[in-house]
């Protein structure tokens, strides 16, 4: 009883509050080597193999920028609808822990490569919300420390330093999400932009991008910020909803109740579903930031720039209304079918070729999706062609096939890969659209069944459908439908 009225009073006290949410993504680029030196970034080579004096941080190592991780930042900044700096300055943020080599990390500071962008995403009353990027920098990631799995782990932590020194860029957006829903899908976004532009594999599980939230609550109406938490630790997309969702419940349950919330570091427990302190602010670190000596600042030139928002390949909001604008589709199914782009491409090259793009785009999201998901394939290696799923749309539209025979020519298409034009020849599969063999068929019914002739037409209309069945019999279910129907009428009168 008591939980009862407590849940209501604090979902009263929810629609007083607006949760102000901004987020720290970093994405890990995919270049193929690390970004001050020329060591392999491929995850998963043992321990410490993929190494060298610069990622090490041995005294003397001196290191040198990879161009590529330059040009992945640059698109990737440009995508987000950002100014490039012409020059921007690496920094050393100075902090010490194991998985640190060097003692310090190199980053960039007050001079970021990129700033004042913004990613649209669906607003939930329709619509869309620019959401702000206040800026994107590039920096190293750092080593891995391993507590566990050593058989004296019990005493001692290893360090994996592989990891040292691969290229990230850290997008910090502005605090304009206004509920975890929108951060989610701010998210998502943004993932399937880095996705498009070939930047990075944006594996969560390999933690080749990485989430972290500033979530604070303030009266509706109320123009001045709450004071923030940060939160840590949101290795998955749900992770970040579930932790958003229980930290701006607790900070109203802190205000609703006369206190005050702390401004602090907290990291979110997968197995609780809470957020725990992890560190106030007050014993925060000071990074002591300063230019780094050892790299010259870094020039982007408008030419170089430009040169690279060139390459920039059509983004998903962009497809998305193209796909909408010229198939017809409706947002629903563009949303779906530009999930990535090889799905896209895929459902383009059918529907050129098709008079029906909305039947092309069902069985894509339909029974090729279904089927891919049962064996486990994907569409580069599934034995659909595009083409093929035009042909099988042309073949029910041209009244060759029912939709539902039309189900076992893709089973067996899928399974063979053979055309589905074909397979309806050799499967026996080909409707009865001729009108005069019809015709024969249902005189012969008729002279078969002159009783229910007698019924029907004294007024037993439903008898139709008795009719209709046994042209079916007789055809093996092969006649046209819509055909079988028109001759009846006439025919029955
Ligand atoms: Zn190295």
């Amino acid at each position: 009883m008591s939980t009862t009225i407590a849940q209501t009073s604090l979902t009263a006290a929810a629609e007083k509050y607006e949760p102000v949410i901004g987020l720290e993504v970093h994405v890990q680029l995919n270049t193929a080597t690390k970004i001050f030196c020329g060591c392999s970034t491929r995850f998963g080579a043992p321990a410490n193999s993929q190494t060298c004096p610069v990622c090490l941080g041995l005294p003397g190592a001196l290191p040198v920028l990879n161009r590529e991780a330059v040009v992945k930042a640059v698109r990737a900044s440009l995508a987000l609808n950002c100014q490039i700096n012409e020059r921007s300055v690496f920094a050393r943020k100075n902090y010490f822990y194991p998985d640190l080599p060097k003692g310090y990390q190199i980053s960039q500071y007050d001079k970021p490569i990129a700033e004042h962008g913004w990613l649209e995403v669906d607003a939930k009353n329709g619509g869309t919300h620019k959401i702000g990027i206040t800026r994107l920098h590039m920096e190293e990631d750092a080593g891995k420390n391993m507590h566990e799995g050593f058989a004296d782990s019990h005493q001692f932590s290893y360090v994996d330093l592989n990891r040292a020194g691969v290229p990230l860029v850290e997008i910090v957006s502005e605090p304009d999400m206004r509920s975890p829903e929108e951060a989610y899908e701010y998210l998502t976004r943004l993932k399937e932009i880095m996705l498009y532009l070939g930047v990075s594999d944006c594996n969560m599980e390999e933690g080749s991008l990485r989430c972290d939230a500033n979530v604070s609550v303030r009266l509706r109406g109320a123009e001045k910020f709450g004071t923030k938490a940060e939160i840590k630790n949101l290795n998955s997309f749900r992770y970040l909803q579930r932790a958003l969702e229980y930290e701006i419940e607790r900070q109203i349950g802190v205000l609703e109740s006369g206190g005050r919330v702390v401004q602090e570091t907290r990291l979110f427990n997968v197995s609780e579903g809470k957020t725990f302190p992890m560190r106030s602010k007050e014993q925060a670190h000071d990074y002591r930031y300063f230019p780094e000596p050892d790299l010259a600042p870094l020039i982007v030139s408008s030419a170089w720039r430009d040169e690279l928002a060139a390459t920039l390949p059509e983004l998903p909001r962009q497809k998305r209304n193209r796909l909408m604008n010229e198939y017809g589709l409706t947002a629903y199914d563009a949303d779906v079918l530009t999930v990535s782009q090889e799905l896209a491409d895929y459902f383009e090259a059918a529907a050129k070729g098709s008079k029906n793009p909305k039947a092309v785009a069902n069985w894509i999201m339909g029974d090729l999706t279904a089927h891919m998901k049962a064996t486990n394939t994907t569409l580069a290696d599934t034995k659909v062609r595009p083409n093929q799923i035009a042909e099988l749309a042309a073949l029910i539209d041209e009244g060759a096939i029912s939709g539902k025979m039309a189900k076992d020519v893709f089973a067996k298409m899928a399974e063979s890969g053979e055309p589905p034009r074909s397979l309806v020849a050799s499967m026996g599969l080909q409707q009865v659209s001729d009108p005069a063999a019809l015709e024969k068929i249902i005189d012969e019914i008729m002279a078969a069944n002159p009783k229910q002739l007698e019924q029907y037409r004294g007024g037993k209309t439903p008898l139709f459908a008795f009719f209709v069945g046994q042209v079916m019999k007789a055809t093996k279910g092969q006649a046209n439908p819509a055909l079988v129907n028109d001759l009846l009428k006439a025919k029955l009168g």
